[in-house]
Parts: C-alpha cells; sequence; structure tokens
C-alpha cells in the first residue's frame, strides 16, 4: 500500500504510517494529524471546474488513495450566502454565512464522517461505534449504513428528539445515558473494545479532521480564491476549527492564496466554555468543565481532546475564544432565520451572537470581511 500521507503526532515529536486503523498516539495519548508529502500544485485550481461540488473534488488535499472511491452522500458544496442585512446590523463591511445545514445529515458532522468513515472502511473496520453530543451520531448511522456496516450510537438522554429519530432513521442502535457526551465517550469505548467494533469519536482518529478541513478550502474557492479577515466557528470537539486552521496555513504555503490565515474564533456557550476560560487565563490546555448545559448541543463538550490545538490555532492566527448566553445565541439564530432566511441551529446562532460582541469590543473592525459558520439545521432541534 503507498499512502501519500502520514501520521504526525499534535502533541510529542511521534511519527507513524498510516497503516490500519490508527487511533490516538501511543506514546502520548494526544491526536494525530495527517502531513501529506507535498501539498497540490495550484495549477490543479483549472481541474476543479470539471469536479462535481462535492467535498471529493478536493481529492488532492485528502486522505484517498489513487483510484480509491470514498463513502460519500455528496456531501460539501454548501453555499457561501452573502449576509447583507446581518452585516449591517453588526456592523462589518462583508458577511457571509456558510450554510452547512444543506450537507446530508443536516450538519458539518457530515464532512469529517465520509472522511473518517472512508478510510476505516479501507482498513477492515467491521462497525462503528460513536459517543454523540446528537449531529455526529447521525452522519456516523449514515456513513456507516452507505459503508454497509452497523453502527451504535451513544447520546445523552436530553438530546434533541429528531436528531435522535434521524439516528434511528438510518438504522443504528441508539442507546441513550444519563450525563454528557464525556460520560458517553466512556460508554462507547467500552462497547467498541467489547465488540471489535472502530471507535469514531472526536479527535480518538486521525481523518475527521481532514473532512473539515474542506471547509476551509471551499470557503476559499468560493471567494475566489481569497481569504476573509475572519472566521467564527461554534467550538465543541474543536473538529472543523482545527482542520479550517490547516486548510488556510495550507493554502497559503501551497501557494493557492496569498495574503494572512483569517483569524479564527471560537465561540461557546456560557453553560459550557473550556476553551474560553483556557484562553483567558493563557493556558496551554482545557481543564474538564463541571456540569455542562447548554440548548446548543453540539457546545456541549466539557473537555475537548483536542484542546491544545484549538487554543494553538486560536493564538497562531491572532483570534480568540468568547462565550455567548444561551438566551444570546437562540435569538441570533432566530434572526439568521428571520433576515436571511437561513434555518440555523443554535450553534450557529451563538456565531452571530459573538460577532456583534467582537465588534463592539473592537476586535473586528468595521471594513473587514466575517464568514459565520451555521453548522447544522435548525429544525434538528425543534420539538
Ligand atoms: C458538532 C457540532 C458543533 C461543534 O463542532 P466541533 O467540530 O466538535 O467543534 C457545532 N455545531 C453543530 C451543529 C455540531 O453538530
Amino acid at each position: 500500500m503507498t499512502y501519500h500521507w502520514s501520521l504526525t503526532c499534535s502533541g510529542c515529536p511521534t511519527d507513524a504510517a498510516p497503516d490500519g486503523l490508527p487511533t490516538v498516539c501511543p506514546e502520548c495519548g494526544a491526536p494525530w494529524l495527517v502531513r501529506y508529502e507535498r501539498a497540490p500544485e495550484p495549477g490543479l485550481k483549472t481541474l476543479l471546474a470539471a469536479r462535481p461540488w462535492t467535498m471529493w473534488r478536493y481529492r488532492e488535499w485528502l486522505p484517498l488513495l489513487d483510484g480509491e472511491a470514498p463513502v460519500t452522500l455528496g456531501e460539501g458544496g454548501t453555499p457561501l450566502l452573502d449576509a447583507p442585512r446581518l452585516a449591517e446590523r453588526a456592523g462589518v463591511a462583508k458577511l457571509w454565512i456558510k450554510d452547512e445545514s444543506m450537507n446530508p445529515t443536516g450538519s458539518f458532522k457530515a464532512r469529517g464522517l465520509s472522511a473518517a468513515v472512508t478510510r476505516a472502511r479501507h482498513a477492515g473496520a467491521q462497525g462503528f461505534t460513536v459517543p454523540t453530543a446528537g449531529n455526529a451520531g447521525v452522519a456516523t448511522s449514515a456513513y456507516g449504513r452507505r459503508a454497509g456496516l452497523p453502527v451504535h450510537v451513544f447520546a445523552p438522554r436530553t438530546t434533541p428528539p429528531r436528531i435522535l429519530e434521524q439516528v434511528r432513521t438510518f438504522g443504528a442502535e441508539l442507546q441513550l445515558l444519563d450525563g454528557h457526551i464525556g460520560d458517553c465517550g466512556k460508554a462507547a469505548r467500552a462497547h467498541a473494545a467489547a465488540h471489535g467494533s472502530f471507535d469514531m469519536s472526536t479527535l480518538r482518529e486521525p481523518y475527521r479532521i481532514e473532512g473539515k478541513k474542506t471547509l476551509g478550502l471551499e470557503v476559499a474557492e468560493q471567494l475566489g480564491w481569497q481569504l476573509p479577515d475572519a472566521a467564527i466557528y461554534p467550538t465543541g470537539g474543536g473538529t472543523g476549527l482545527i482542520g479550517m486552521w490547516i486548510a488556510f496555513r495550507d493554502l497559503l504555503a501551497a501557494g493557492w492564496v496569498t495574503g494572512k490565515a483569517p483569524r479564527l474564533y471560537s465561540v461557546q456557550s456560557e453553560g459550557c466554555a473550556p476553551v474560553v476560560q483556557a484562553f483567558e487565563q493563557r493556558a496551554s490546555r482545557t481543564e474538564p468543565w463541571p456540569n455542562p448545559e447548554t440548548v446548543a448541543a453540539g457546545l456541549r463538550v466539557p473537555a475537548p481532546l483536542g484542546g491544545p490545538i484549538i487554543l494553538r490555532a486560536l493564538e497562531e492566527t491572532g483570534g480568540e475564544a468568547l462565550a455567548v448566553s444561551d438566551e444570546a445565541l437562540s435569538r441570533a439564530a432566530d434572526a439568521m432565520a428571520t433576515s436571511e432566511a437561513v434555518d440555523a441551529c443554535p450553534e450557529g446562532g451563538a456565531t452571530l451572537a459573538a460577532l456583534h460582541t467582537l465588534v463592539q469590543r473592537g476586535s473586528i473592525g468595521a471594513d473587514e470581511s466575517v464568514v459565520l459558520f451555521n453548522t447544522g439545521a435548525g429544525w434538528l432541534y425543534r420539538s
């Protein structure tokens, strides 16, 4: 097997070949990051015109073998919508909403799971187990099914009912637990070990980040190979934020775009804000958040494994982490629907609430361009 990538540890100087079913670094337990042998040539841009608008149009940037067909449902290629009314209200020159609710399974989790299931199937996985705050469970169920493999989902009992209904729709086994995603993670790992199933937990395998990286590639292409000044991302486990950090850095290094990497902003809920706490204390890792509570299910991640990488991405790009209240994020989600007709999830609403705070603080200027990420569909959260 000739892979055009290898794995490099995010926490210590260990490298590995991507054989078998990689999990985390065996030396230090930190997540792996993927490193490619060479960066795709900017000349490849001309090939893109003839390719379908799914995330796999960037196959040279992704962990896909020569001639290999990915496990796909047409994920990616979501609209980057101009939001002039919200831009004016917030006081920024240019505002876009990357509407990830248009993905298969209704959230951007589709990107990560398409990549991760593709690699795990190739490596011979016999089934998948996933702990979830909601949308990762739906996406794992769908992509697992697409690969013809069984899926077992562990979710908090408090997960929005329609999300749970979607998990069942794709035929996964669903186990509801008291507690949060961390509690589900323990149960999921025990189940995976006992049943020979592969654990798809956030950052416990290297490829969900690679799928999420396409968020950054797509934004750059949709802006005509230009980068925005800032991007605001609702952060739970942080895969999308880490993926975009890598995407923008690699696009710049490979000469596909020029200028400066966008400042990345992490928004969390006041009811679960471990990244914000660490950022404000200038710590290099997050502390577990006691009693996480928020209506934004995807942000209810009290102890993200990728905390140190998220903090590095914020620091390196000159961004920030900030928390907004559940009330503010819910109101902002409504505003996205009523002023720009984007049916935003609560997590998506959080990015708009954060934008207002960042402009007031002077962190984002009136002449700047900003991308907000509506990471999932609002209807999934209504009962
Ligand atoms: C999972 C999720 C998030 C958080 O994403 P991470 O990559 O885990 O930070 C945000 N919004 C929605 C809708 C999600 O499902």
